[in-house]
């Protein structure tokens, strides 16, 4: 046909909401809508924690793309992403090439190494489903043979976390709500366990309110984490994480999770990047491509309060694919006047494990059971943007306690 073709790269946050708002509106009638994903589910990013710990099942945090978007207006393509050639106007995928006349880059994050020898080779990532299962599987692993050997290998019952900013931490609370019932399943003395939070900053959650943090490590500390503040890691080894100080500290399991950059398709691809992500124009637009949006974590935007960029949240991604559906519309109309994007910051909640949380939510510190309540409340929001009721029902948190 000659409607023109809406090739979205990425079914996360940013890529799914824009593809739904597509769906509801005329924009899916006068334009072909493609959406491309590596899987043919979707995942919840900011839950992935919790089944990297073994507290939640992987599969709660997937949903088949195909039962939350009518795959008879939306086009689904199951493939991988290797490249954008952006002045031929394709994508190049694993198996094809598509032919774009309007693209949406939402392609999501990788964990930023910031070139530290063996985080590649030795280090696990909290950065989707099958590398979550995979860190939860390579724990239990360590339990159960450690409960088998004779000549017992304290290392195996280590585990480091290596940067404390709001992944790390949630991580290492929800490794305090298992750690107790891999104990009790193995026989292991709880003391055996060490759970080490590694920080190379002088802070824990930096940037975040000083009470709120001591409130946090105040909890941890309890639960039996130990935090190194301070303390860059050197190289990550087989055997554990040499630390600035030259200590080695042994460790079979060190998750990594100091930060995100961009897609790497974004930098290979030859768009100017700053860590894999692209500072967008006020409309969403690529500088210089009027024809492609970036967002989500793939994109860039500069807090104009601090004049610095604003941390990449799933917050932002959903935000900006409101205003990128509603670009995507205009556009096909042919109009000129393109929507800008302003974020709306309501708060953050970073949860602890098991019903502890803390967050900020407007001018409001919120912690404990409250926090826990306010962090269910924001995951359900979401499927209900996404799927309405039907979604929150099947998928989300719906046990407040
Ligand atoms: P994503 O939602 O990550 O999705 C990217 C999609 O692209 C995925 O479906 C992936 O499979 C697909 N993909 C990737 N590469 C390819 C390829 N080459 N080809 C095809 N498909 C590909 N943010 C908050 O606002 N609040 C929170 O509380 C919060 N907590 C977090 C907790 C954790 C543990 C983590 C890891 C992140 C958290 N975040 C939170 C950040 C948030 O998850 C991200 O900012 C958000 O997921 C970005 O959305 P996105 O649409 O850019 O990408």
């Amino acid at each position: 046909s000659n409607k023109p073709n809406i090739v979205i790269l990425g079914a996360g946050y940013g890529g799914m909401i824009t593809a739904a708002r597509l769906q509801k509106s005329t924009a899916s009638k006068d334009a072909n809508v493609t959406l491309v994903n590596k899987n043919d589910y979707h995942y919840q990013t900011t839950w992935l924690h919790e089944p990297a710990a073994g507290t939640m099942h992987h599969d709660k945090t997937r949903m088949d793309i195909s039962k939350v978007l009518d795959l008879s207006k939306i086009n689904f393509v199951q493939d991988t992403v290797v490249e954008i050639k952006a002045e031929e106007k394709k994508v190049v995928l694993g198996t094809m090439e598509l032919d774009y006349d309007y693209l949406v880059i939402g392609l999501g994050a990788v964990p930023e190494t910031f070139g530290i020898p063996g985080v590649k080779e030795h280090a696990f990532g909290i950065t989707n489903v099958d590398s979550v299962r995979q860190i939860k599987d390579h724990i239990d692993y360590q339990f159960a043979t450690y409960s088998q050997m004779d000549e017992k290998h304290d290392e195996m019952l280590t585990i480091v976390v290596a940067g404390a900013g709001f992944t790390g931490v949630e991580f290492v609370g929800e490794l305090t709500e298992r750690v107790p019932e891999l104990c009790k399943e193995y026989d292991i003395p709880r003391e055996k366990v060490k759970l080490v939070s590694v920080e190379a900053a002088p802070t824990v959650l930096p940037g975040f309110d000083e009470e709120l943090v001591e409130y946090a490590m105040n909890l941890l500390e309890s639960r039996g984490v130990e935090f190194k503040i301070n303390m860059p890691i050197k190289e990550v080894r087989a055997d554990g994480v040499l630390l600035n100080d030259d200590t080695m500290l042994k460790s079979n399991t060190v998750v990594w999770t100091t930060g995100v950059r961009g897609n790497p398709v974004v930098e290979n691809s030859g768009f100017e990047a700053m860590r894999g992500r692209i500072k967008v124009e006020k409309d969403l637009r690529a500088p210089g491509y009027e024809d492609i949006f970036v967002i989500g974590d793939c994109s860039l935007i500069i807090n104009e309060e601090t004049e610095r960029p604003f941390p990449p949240t799933a917050q932002i991604a959903i935000q900006q694919a409101y205003t990128c559906a509603n670009n995507l519309k205009a556009l096909i109309e042919g109009k000129k006047e393109l929507e800008v994007f302003n974020p709306e910051i309501k708060g953050t909640v970073a949860s602890l494990g098991g019903n502890e949380a803390i967050g900020v939510v407007g001018s409001r510190k919120l912690y404990g059971n409250s926090a826990s309540v306010m962090k269910k409340m924001i995951d359900n929001r979401y499927l209900y943007l996404l799927g309405g009721v039907p979604l929150v029902m099947k998928k989300g948190k719906l046990k407040f306690y």
